[in-house]
């Protein structure tokens, strides 16, 4: 029989981590599901590099450590995480929460929700060539969790951030070899990852674009690589993988395709006390949430996290005791 969970925590960002951390806490069956492949939302995606120095306890840790320990934080309790996991339905079927993943593909229940969704799923920046969705997967990716997958191969990433000069720097030491490709001469990365590109073999191909690619009988892929001030400028480039490094997009919050009937601001969904939807069992925190004077940080979502799951467990089981301290607890 499908499990049904307590809580179900849509968006694996830092207040989603968090959320998930405490329920996990609070001794509830939890579920996080999170679009992405990385958990750590904006953090992870958009500066895992920069120091943040705003959150309590720990002045200027990066983004990646600040995840990194809320992770770690997270593993201290069985809580179910599912990456690739973008929540596309809410239906209320009898008492629960009814949540389609992927278009469907899997459903989930919960007694309850909590929504973390930040500012909407994060899409990548695509490759803009006709044949897109046909390569992709097909030595086309935009992601690159796993790099011992590329150890041997040829691999060219395109882009100029930190991204894609952080995965070229990186790879140079496990590929056989890497190519830098950028529409500019000059990289928008943080000076620090440019000099650590700058000690490695990575070969800079710049300022040109990818204009096509296709399959080669053989199964790598051969780039036509084009001078982005002159159109006649061309090579050909074959390599086993391409990664693209452009980004990320959201398609704006309130753009979900969920038939729940939630009230939504330009800022966010509306949130009364603890941090209550207009539907029963149904939360919304961080920036995903929405009330006068909301400011979109982390150490905000931190706070409301706490308040949603305490609502949520006492809407569930009213008899249940408060939270306590976890001063308290034997872990
Ligand atoms: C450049 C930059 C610098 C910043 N610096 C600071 C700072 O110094 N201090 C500070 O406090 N704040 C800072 N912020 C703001 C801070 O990052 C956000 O307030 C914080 O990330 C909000 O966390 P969240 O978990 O609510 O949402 P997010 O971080 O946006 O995470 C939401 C997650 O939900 C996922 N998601 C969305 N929709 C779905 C769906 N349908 N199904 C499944 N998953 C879904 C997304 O993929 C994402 O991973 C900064 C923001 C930016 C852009």
């Amino acid at each position: 029989m499908e499990k049904t969970y307590d809580i179900i925590i849509v968006g694996g960002g830092p207040v989603g981590l968090f959320a998930a951390f405490y329920a996990g806490l609070r001794n509830t069956k939890v579920l996080l599901l999170e679009a992405l492949t990385d958990l750590g939302g904006q953090v992870q995606t958009l500066y895992p590099d920069k120091k943040i120095w705003d959150v309590a306890g720990l002045p200027g840790a990066s983004g990646r450590e600040l995840i990194d320990r809320l992770k770690k934080q997270l593993a201290k309790f069985p809580v179910d995480v599912q990456t690739e996991a973008k929540v596309t339905d809410i239906v209320r079927v009898g008492g629960n929460w009814q949540i389609a993943i992927n278009d469907g593909q899997t459903s989930v229940t919960g007694r309850s929700v909590i929504l973390a969704t930040g500012k909407g799923a994060f899409e990548p920046r695509r490759l803009q060539i006709d044949n897109e969705a046909e390569l992709e997967g097909h030595g086309l990716s935009y992601f690159a969790p796993d790099l011992s997958l590329y150890k041997n191969q040829e691999v060219a990433v395109l882009g100029g951030g930190d991204s894609a000069v952080d995965l070229a720097e990186q790879l140079d030491s496990i590929a056989k070899r890497t190519y830098l490709i950028h529409r500019r001469d000059q990289f928008r990365a943080l000076e620090q990852a440019v000099l650590a590109l700058e000690q490695t073999k990575v070969i800079k191909k710049t300022p040109k674009k990818v204009k096509s690619a296709q399959k080669t009988a053989d199964g790598r892929l051969e780039l036509t690589l084009q001078h982005v001030k002159d159109k006649d400028q061309q090579e050909q480039l074959v390599v086993d993988n391409l990664l693209v490094q452009y980004g990320f997009l959201t398609k704006g919050q309130a753009d979900t395709g969920w038939q729940v009937d939630l009230d939504w601001d330009s800022a966010g969904i509306v949130v009364t006390d603890q941090m209550k939807t207009k539907q029963p069992g149904l939360f919304a925190i961080g920036d995903a949430s929405s009330y006068p004077n909301h400011v979109d940080l982390i150490a905000t979502g931190f706070g409301q996290a706490p308040a949603a799951v305490n609502a949520a467990i006492a809407a569930i089981d009213p008899d249940r005791g408060g939270p306590g301290h976890s001063s308290s607890m034997n872990l």
